[in-house]
């Protein structure tokens, strides 16, 4: 009786703690990062109207339209302040970053697949379902594509160039 009691609790805590891991996921991904780029700015102001023009400079509305209308949220509500929200998103988001490199690396060591990735697509964090699955979405996927052909284009071109062989 006890042990079940126990099991239950355990359960729901579990599950407690997997509503806010996909929380924080879902805020952290109001600001896109691929691997191996710079971490969003800090906002070192402090009036509302240092905020806004450090917004519309760093996230303009048409590209991060989550991220600007949770902050408008906020302000509207006054449990957090806009600026406290995004240092927040910011914070988790460079945690939830680093530790996907911790989780890739273990996985790769286990030939498992990771429990938490970077789309190499768009920068979101996802959960993979297959080790290889390295992008969120289908769309991702060949984004990624497109964009390593067009590099391998590139190099080549660079290198015929520096070689004079003509064309
Ligand atoms: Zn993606």
């Amino acid at each position: 009786m006890v042990q079940k009691r126990n099991r239950s609790e355990i359960e729901s805590w579990i599950e407690t703690e997997i509503d806010r891991g996909n929380l924080d996921i879902k805020l952290a991904n109001h600001v896109p990062r691929l691997r191996g780029t710079a971490p969003p700015p800090e906002f070192l102001g402090k009036t509302s109207d240092e905020f806004d023009a450090f917004l519309d400079r760093n996230f303009p509305r048409r590209k991060f339209a989550s991220l600007r209308r949770n902050l408008d949220k906020a302000a509207r509500r006054k449990v957090i302040t806009p600026v406290q929200l995004y240092r927040y998103i910011v914070e988790i988001g460079n945690l939830l970053h680093a530790a996907t490199i911790t989780m890739d690396a273990f996985a790769r060591l286990q030939n498992k697949c990771p429990p938490l990735r970077v789309c190499a697509g768009c920068g979101r964090l996802f959960v993979p379902s297959r080790k290889d699955q390295m992008t969120c979405m289908k769309k991702c996927g060949s984004r990624v594509r497109v964009a390593r052909r067009r590099e391998k284009q590139e190099y080549y071109e660079e290198n015929r160039k520096l070689q004079g062989v003509p064309r």
